[in-house]
């Protein structure tokens, strides 16, 4: 049965029977009683079960080398999980193992770096004791033998918590555990993508499921419409991190709820409404339960807004606060990071099926359900939005590169609407990747010997960096080469899929045994065939593709990998064209599909081929990180200005695709963009790659990817995306929440009734005069006299300010407080200042009138603005 043996586990529960119901493959009848047995190691290879079981093992390469020796084809073929290989070795084998000195001396090498790993004290801030950050996420993108993830949310949260878990952040990890995860791709004979889904074997991954002391699954319970779900938490040790994965597949759920986590983006909303539901609030059951107690959470897209509501039902309920009080501790102990600036991609449910799960709750919170719905509503649609909520609730807000907070504050302007454009409080922290993860093993060698083994932990430290510079760059091409080679036996093996598959025929590139040429430049492109990222942009002019492929002195190669979403049928078609392509020029052995685009196929990618190529329509991509991880790795990036490749001096290592950028019309942008892709490989690319010394090596060549190494592997590892996290984000969010819940919550409710006042006093308030001075000849250096006067009514004057509010280049501004001068018997406030003029165009000035102590989420609403002149 061998590599059938995975269809025939069944999910197991400690009360013995289950359900049997099986989706694809065969149906069974009979009823089984299952159990499970675990695999007996010489007890001098116990530290083999123990490392099996952390994550850390796939990261690092002394760890993979180490499992790797057991068993070299048959880690292979267990997708390069430890746990999986430890269940399958026989016995015998594992007791020529535990005999062989060498192989003890290496596990014990690799056990006591382990140990140190998890001991490594992380001393850049001095961390409160009772810091922590909860992460929650929709889906984790960890290892290959992990597959609940579908593309790049997924690896960056994995990278996320990696990274956290490196630097020794004490930060938890929540998600869903699904049972069949996303689908499998294979291409049929005809060129067209099918999709299997595959049920996951917890018991051979690194996946442990919560129990009691009696060795019983520990299983919870929440409340929707009155009726239970239950829950099972599944842990999941990322190095010193912990990632809680939730599952609804136990016998105790009735049918319907037994399979609310069997997929990964499921289109029925209801079970996604139930999804996110169980992310939120089963994250917050794991936390009271286990007695963590964040002082920072952090939403990772909206799919994890509803823990908002599951934390004002706490606070209203337990802690006994109004809904104001309990909004600003929720806003300023939150962050959420939002990841589409597609429309569309932005998750939306109709209001009336939130109402219908989720009212109790509601109610629970104080509130009727229109009322909080308002929080959500996006505008026109009246839908319940999860990021809208999000950013209603959350004081820290983010986009994933410079450029998407530029378009998502575009995008969602409206939530802020007495805030110019400039103003509006969504920050950029852009996206890195977790280098350990995806470096090259022969670069990773090279890094230990010239960079030192520091940049483990201290990837976001210059000078470390500085050190790549003196890699010889023999030593870069032979390491970069070494890895090429081992691309390509990659891509002309059949693929796992393929083997466990009864009937051949499938089309696949590794059907040509001399599939890509070693000595020959290859681009790589592997990305989701989604409409906006352009797979097929290269077949615009098919004839000069062609001529690149089969150029006599420069010939260029293609390797593509990608999956379709199911339901989208352009993006099927992509690949069908690509495909068809290859097929009917007989180019099929420099221009390959690769099925199956996973994180195993990405390392195998992102560090083998030469270029990688990225051409999506700007600005759709919020930040793309399949070219950091190619970047880090050497690997020069041919891409379009988009995301977060203008982060990077570009021309320096990569090459920029702009020339379509300001084209409205799609067509002629489509095929700008195509011509300028072609030029760059043709003229630029193709000759520096061809172009060797004496000794075979590409000089040129070699010192763009140097400086693609240096410039990418600082600037966009997840090491320093979190140092950004943490003094932008988690440290002011977890000193704030801890100032404003002292003492029984006693600052926050000062402030509150501070701004009770202010509230009191809103609405009279307005401006009833305002005069501005511009001297005859102005020039840079002048000064703008102002003079404004507001109707204050009983309230105070030290409970606001007024400002002239100038804007003098694009997109910048300054705010200049004016002096209070005096107040009138009518109660009007007199107010005086002056803007010095900076610069020289056109320029706008306005005054404004906001709250002044009152720097809290619900008072953000309150501006009153007056045009000046
Ligand atoms: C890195 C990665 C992604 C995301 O890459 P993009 O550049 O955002 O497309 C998607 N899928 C896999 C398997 C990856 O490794």
């Amino acid at each position: 049965m061998g590599e059938f043996n995975d269809h025939m586990h069944f999910v197991l529960t400690r009360m013995g029977r289950c359900d049997l119901d099986k989706k694809g493959g065969f149906s069974m009848k009979a009823i089984f009683h299952n159990f499970y047995v675990k695999p007996k190691l010489p007890e001098q290879l116990a530290p083999l079960v123990e490392l099996a079981q952390n994550i850390w093992s796939t990261w690092d390469k002394n760890a993979q080398q180490l499992f790797s020796r057991i068993d070299p084809v048959a880690f292979r073929k267990y997708d390069h999980n430890p746990v999986r290989l430890l269940h399958n070795t026989d016995l015998e084998r594992l007791q020529e193992l535990a005999m062989d000195n060498g192989f003890i001396y290496e596990m014990s090498q690799v056990f006591e770096k382990f140990r140190n790993y998890l001991n490594f004290v992380y001393r850049d801030h001095d961390l409160d004791r009772d810091f922590s950050i909860a992460y929650l996420s929709m889906e984790y993108g960890l290892h290959e033998s992990l597959p609940v993830y579908s593309g790049g949310l997924g690896i960056l949260s994995g990278d996320h918590l990696k990274s956290a878990s490196d630097m020794g952040l004490p930060l938890t990890g929540f998600g869903l555990l699904y049972r069949y995860g996303y689908f499998l791709q294979k291409i049929n004979r005809d060129g067209r993508q099918e999709e299997y889904y595959h049920e996951n074997d917890w018991f051979s991954k690194a996946v442990t499921v919560l129990s009691d002391e009696d060795g019983r699954d520990l299983v919870f319970k929440l409340m929707v419409r009155n009726q239970p779900l239950f829950f099972k938490v599944y842990k999941v040790e990322v190095g010193r991190v912990m990632l809680y994965l939730m599952s609804t597949a136990i016998e105790e759920n009735t049918e319907e709820y037994r399979h609310i986590t069997d997929y990964l983006y499921v289109a029925d909303r209801t079970t996604r409404l139930l999804q996110e539901f169980l992310l939120a609030f089963g994250a917050f059951e794991i936390t009271r339960i286990l007695g963590l107690k964040p002082s920072v959470y952090h939403l990772n897209e909206g799919h994890s807004a509803f823990l908002i509501l599951r934390r004002l039902v706490h606070y209203v309920t337990v802690e006994g606060l109004n809904i104001d009080e309990a909004r600003e501790l929720i806003a300023c102990s939150s962050v959420f990071t939002t990841h589409t600036p597609v429309p569309a991609g932005n998750e939306e449910f109709e209001s009336e099926l939130v109402r219908y799960y989720l009212d109790d709750y509601v109610a629970q919170a104080g509130m009727n359900f229109d009322q909080f719905a308002q929080y959500a509503n996006p505008g026109e649609s009246g839908h319940f939005s999860m990021p809208v909520l999000a950013m209603r609730f959350c004081s820290h807000i983010n986009a994933v590169s410079r450029i998407h907070s530029e378009v998502a504050r575009g995008m969602w302007y409206k939530l802020f609407p007495e805030l110019y454009s400039g103003e509006i409080p969504i920050h950029s922290v852009t996206n890195g990747v977790h280098l350990n993860s995806w470096i090259s093993r022969p670069l990773a060698d090279l890094f230990d010997r010239y960079v030192g083994p520091e940049y483990l932990h201290l990837a976001q430290v210059r000078s470390m960096w500085e050190n790549v510079k003196s890699i010889p760059d023999q030593e870069i091409w032979k390491a970069h080469q070494n890895r090429k080679e081992q691309m390509i036996s990659f891509l002309r093996r059949p693929s796992p899929l393929e083997r466990r598959q009864e009937t051949g025929g499938y089309w696949r590139a590794g059907h040509n045994n001399h599939a890509i040429n070693h000595d020959h430049l290859v681009i790589g492109f592997a990305r989701r065939f989604a409409s906006y990222k352009r797979p097929t942009l290269l077949l615009h002019n098919p004839e000069r593709l062609l001529r690149l492929l089969t150029d006599e002195e420069r010939p260029i190669q293609f390797v593509f990998a990608g999956k379709a979403h199911p339901a989208d049928d352009r993006g099927k078609q992509f690949i069908f064209e690509l495909l068809k392509f290859a097929r009917e020029n007989k180019v099929e052995d420099r221009f390959v599909f690769l099925e199956n685009y996973d994180i195993n196929v990405a390392r195998h990618l992102v560090q083998g081929v030469d270029v990688w190529l990225n051409n999506p329509i700007s600005p759709l991509e919020a930040s793309g990180t399949s070219g950091m991880k190619a970047g880090m790795n050497g690997v020069l990036n041919l891409s379009v200005l988009d995301g977060w490749w203008p982060e990077c001096e570009t021309t320096r290592h990569g090459w920029a695709v702009s020339a379509g950028m300001y084209q409205s019309d799609p067509e002629l942008r489509d095929a700008m963009d195509a011509d300028e892709i072609y030029e760059l490989l043709e003229n630029d690319i193709a000759p520096l790659f061809y172009q060797r010394g004496q000794d075979g090596i590409p000089m040129e060549w070699v010192a763009r990817m140097k400086r693609s190494i240096y410039d990418v592997g600082l600037n966009f590892n997840t090491h320093r995306m979190l140092h950004d996290y943490l003094e932008e984000f988690y440290l002011p969010a977890a000193e704030r929440y801890k100032l404003l819940s002292r003492n029984k919550n006693k600052r926050l409710k000062e402030l509150l009734e501070g701004c009770q006042g202010v509230k009191k006093a809103w609405d009279a308030i307005k401006f009833v005069g305002q005069s501005m001075e511009i001297p005859p000849d102005l020039t840079r250096g002048s000064t703008v006299r102002i003079k404004a006067d507001v109707f204050l009514d009983n309230a105070s004057e030290q409970l606001f300010r007024v400002e002239a509010f100038y804007i003098y280049k694009e997109k910048q501004f300054r705010n200049v407080p004016l002096t209070f001068i005096r107040k009138t018997p009518d109660r009007v406030a007199h107010y005086e200042g002056e803007v010095l003029v900076d610069g020289s165009g056109e320029q706008s000035l306005a005054i404004r009138i906001k709250p002044l102590s009152c720097e809290s989420k619900v008072m953000g609403d309150f501006v009153k603005w007056c045009l000046l002149g």
